[in-house]
């Protein structure tokens, strides 16, 4: 802590020089991916519209008791609620690694906040509330007004059609839209033979807030996020029963979870029955009350109307080169924050800022033709390594040098040693100790570092 006291927040950095050209350029949702585009998007000296569908900023970060009114997120007239956040989540990123780069996530000294290294999900959105105030980001975004349909117009320029919550709706021509809305509030769930015959109860994760509806309740959760991972802790606290059921649980690694008594680990799901019967691979059965699905989500962009150019295939968006511009439309149309398995914010932070300089024409995109080479090999890479289409946005090892190959295009800083030495430490020490890792580390010297970064922003 005493550390993080040393840390200041950073004064605003001068806006770029003037660009080559300046476009009107909307931008859909105000979480920290469209925040950080308003942001890198004025400093290049474009107009920025956010439309924004809820009545805050902050996106997945803003809690909510509310659960939609189907808990598995099957019938597609349900009502509809953005985030997947629990009552009890800390961040799995430390504060100092989560943060943007030009806008540290440093401990504030005001009781009123959580100065841990891994903080509750209010710390975040009060980290998103000071960014926007800090920028004055707040006077571009248009709130409570949904993006229904962006369609290309005339003479390359894109027509928006929003909604506001009172029911007006609107249709406006823009240059280009830049789409922030996030990828974890559409649930994706696992097929289960005999599900439909099934008595008990199902949810997926994203209904998931706090354990008291699982008290004395024998739960099948299936999953190994690190969500999935919180949760059924969460859970068994209260529960009759938890069964983790998870693809990377081999059947002689199942068994009883250790630390618990009421928790126990399954290779996947055979099948299940209508007298109530889970059966694993392994053989081995339960009778449960609920199946819970952490099994993440799907890309989403309902009203995204491309001619067929852009598709969700096996939760692949596609075809796009390097995960941001689709080839045909580019640039004028692009992705901030598909990638996963990644350190979100900064790297919502290059791509904004390759894509800013892009339309601006600071930078040159190849042709189009080479864009779809190079999106070709990278398809045909994974196909070889016998990656499903699924996983065609999981980064994984290789999000540093992706970080870097767009920091090189935008002739920024690569990304810094200690945020990828602090990244590994933490992804180690959360697979080795997932009840501890939040409150107990080793990596000290690296948090100095962090700390001596940022210092840069204040003097
Ligand atoms: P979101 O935050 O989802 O924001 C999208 C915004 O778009 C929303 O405000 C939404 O209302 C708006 N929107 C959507 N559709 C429309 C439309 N049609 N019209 C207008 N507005 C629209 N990341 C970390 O760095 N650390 C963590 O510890 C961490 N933990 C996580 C835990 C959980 C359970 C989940 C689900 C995610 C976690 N993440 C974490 C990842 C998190 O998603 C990112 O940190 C980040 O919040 C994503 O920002 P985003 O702007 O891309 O999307």
């Amino acid at each position: 802590t005493t550390i993080q006291m040393q840390c200041h927040l950073p004064i605003p950095q001068p806006p770029a020089p003037h660009p080559l050209t300046s476009r009107h350029v909307a931008v859909i949702g105000a979480g920290a991916a469209g925040l950080v585009t308003a942001l890198e998007l004025r400093r290049e000296g474009h107009s920025v519209v956010v439309f924004e569908r809820g009545d805050q900023v902050g996106g997945t970060w803003v809690y909510t008791t509310k659960i939609e009114s189907d808990p598995i997120g099957f019938d597609p007239a349900r009502t509809k609620i953005h985030s997947s956040l629990y009552k009890s989540l800390r961040t799995n990123l430390p504060r100092e690694c989560m943060g943007f780069r030009c806008y540290p996530f440093v401990a504030k000294d005001n009781p009123d906040r959580d100065p841990r290294r891994y903080p509750g999900h209010r710390e975040v959105l009060l980290y998103l509330q000071d960014f926007t105030r800090g920028f004055r980001i707040d006077e571009l975004v248009r709130f409570e007004t949904e993006v229904v349909r962006v369609r290309l117009a005339e003479e390359e320029k894109w027509k928006i059609k929003s909604k506001q919550r009172s029911g007006e709706d609107e249709t406006e021509i823009f240059d280009a839209v830049v789409i922030c809305n996030g990828h974890y509030t559409e649930p994706r769930v696992a097929q289960i033979p005999g599900i439909n015959e099934w008595p008990g109860k199902q949810m997926h994760s994203h209904n998931y807030r706090v354990p008291e509806p699982f008290r004395d309740q024998v739960v099948v959760l299936i999953g190994s996020s690190a969500s999935a991972v919180d949760i059924s802790r969460d859970i068994a606290g209260v529960a009759k029963e938890v069964h983790v059921a998870a693809r990377s649980v081999a059947d002689e690694t199942s068994g009883e979870q250790s630390g618990y008594d009421n928790m126990w680990l399954h290779p996947m799901i055979e099948s299940v029955r209508k007298d109530g019967t889970v059966f694993f691979r392994d053989g081995s059965f339960v009778h449960a009350d609920i199946i819970l699905h952490c099994t993440g989500y799907k890309y989403h962009f309902p009203f995204l109307e491309t001619n067929g150019i852009v598709n969700v295939d096996d939760n692949r968006v596609g075809p796009l080169y390097k995960h941001v511009f689709p080839p045909a439309l580019a640039p004028c149309l692009s992705f901030v924050g598909l990638p996963w398995k990644v350190v979100p914010f900064p790297m919502f932070e290059l791509q904004i800022k390759w894509i800013a300089g892009v339309l601006s024409n600071r930078f040159a995109l190849p042709t189009q033709e080479k864009m779809m080479e190079d999106v070709e090999a990278f398809y045909s890479s994974l196909e070889a390594s016998g990656m499903p289409k699924r996983y065609t946005h999981n980064m994984g090892s290789s999000q540093f040098e992706y970080n870097n190959w767009l920091a090189a295009q935008c002739g920024c800083p690569a990304i810094e040693d200690w945020r990828v030495q602090m990244y590994n430490a933490s992804s180690k020490d959360r697979r080795a100790r997932p009840e501890s890792y939040r409150d107990d580390w080793e990596d000290h010297h690296l948090v100095l570092q962090a700390c001596e970064d940022f210092m840069k922003y204040t003097s």
